[in-house]
């Protein structure tokens, strides 16, 4: 297979995180959860990046090319501070955010990370539950962290594997980590007695697509959910083009063929993958199919970047500066209304309107990487 070219310079992060300033509004509202944007999408989860940074260079996500010794990391001052992180928790909280996911770059590698897991077990909504909290990983650093961030109160967790292929594994990480330290990652979560474990793969056609009946029969069984994710254009550096994207129905028929599926209904309303189950009751597996069967519909996900920018979508361009209103003073009222006002103007719809247009890095309409904004 030839591979593309990645231009050598390009803009990381828009503006350079200062983002849009988020408008509080002439009078202020009490917070509550039913804040409505545009399309009628109610914020109901959020996403927080703890780190710009990774370890891995997934040649999707972080190429090499793109994210050497010259990339303009966040210095550490800009970092949201764990107290910041769970005091914006805490606000969106009151605006009905019931669900957490800490991402990146690969939020393990964000200093004491349990710290902030239990400042964030903390969070309860205006009905006294705690929050939904969760974390997506590469499970490199797994084996090490496992028990901490158990003890510290997380329950669930993702795990990123694209594949049991070692040699396309390390291909695709592009740092040589070998499959083996995931799956050992995964046993020290299953160990700390996680019992939600989730693994990702982003299917890349041609390149690990002939992995996806393997990966489904070593984790049938097992207790971990495996869920495929159609490979997005996320950023501006992954050099997307749609003739690498396998679409999820192809994915199910390719696993169906051998281990017979059937649909199962949705935990909740706007759940973004779709679920199957084995018919002989031996698991069930899921699609992300962000490509080829949108959800921007239901979505009822807002970010908050690494340098605190909320950002809409995953495919934004433009984020709202929270941080200057946290750093500047400002009530956790005014904030919260900050938050209403930016969901309530949101309009965004990209994956609906995807085309070779907006999905052409070369385009005006850069969008931030996936790694900053976290995915
Ligand atoms: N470092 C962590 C990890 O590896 O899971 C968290 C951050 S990573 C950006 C979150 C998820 O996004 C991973 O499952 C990764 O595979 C996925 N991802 C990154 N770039 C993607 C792309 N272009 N298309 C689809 N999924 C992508």
């Amino acid at each position: 297979m030839v591979e593309k070219a990645i231009p050598k310079v390009i803009p990381i992060r828009i503006d350079e995180g200062k983002g849009l300033a988020p408008s509080i509004g002439a009078e202020l509202l009490s917070p509550h959860g039913n804040t409505q944007d545009m399309r009628g999408r109610t914020l109901r989860d959020l996403r927080i990046s703890v780190t710009d940074r990774c370890n891995f260079r997934c040649t999707y996500c972080m190429p090499k090319e793109v994210f050497d010794h010259n990339y303009p990391y966040l210095a550490h001052q800009e970092l949201l501070s764990f107290e910041e992180i769970s005091r914006l928790a805490s606000i969106f909280s009151t605006l009905g955010v019931e669900k957490i996911r800490l991402t990146g770059g690969e939020p393990l590698l964000r200093k004491n990370l349990e710290v902030l897991i239990e400042m964030l077990s903390q969070v309860r909504t205006p009905e006294g539950k705690p929050l939904d909290l969760t974390l997506t990983t590469n499970g490199s650093i797994l084996r090490k962290k496992a028990a901490a961030l158990k003890a510290a109160g997380l329950h669930r967790l993702t795990v990123s594997l694209d594949g049991l292929d070692d040699v396309v594994f390390r291909k695709m990480n592009d740092v040589d980590f070998p499959v083996a330290d995931v799956l050992d990652g995964i046993a020290a979560a299953q160990e700390a007695g996680f019992e939600n474990i989730k693994v990702n793969m982003v299917v890349k056609k041609g390149m690990n697509d002939h992995e996806i009946v393997a990966m489904a029969k070593h984790f049938k069984g097992s207790g971990v959910i495996l869920r495929f994710i159609e490979f997005m254009d996320v950023g501006s550096s992954n050099g997307w083009n749609m003739a690498e994207v396998l679409p999820s129905k192809e994915v199910i028929a390719r696993i169906h063929e051998v281990f017979p599926l059937e649909p199962v209904e949705a935990n909740y309303s706007g759940e973004v993958a779709q679920r199957w189950r084995y018919v002989d009751g031996s698991g069930e597996v899921g699609v992300i199919s962000s490509v080829t069967q949108t959800f921007c519909h239901e979505c009822t996900r807002a970010r908050i970047s690494t340098d605190g920018q909320m950002y809409l979508c995953l495919f934004a361009n433009e984020g709202f500066d929270f941080k200057t209103l946290l750093r500047g003073g400002k009530s956790d009222l005014e904030i919260a209304n900050a938050i209403m006002h930016t969901w309530a103007g949101r309009n965004d719809h990209y994956s609906e309107i995807r085309g070779s247009h907006t999905a052409n890095s070369s385009t005006a309409n850069r969008k931030v990487e996936m790694s900053y904004i976290g995915g």
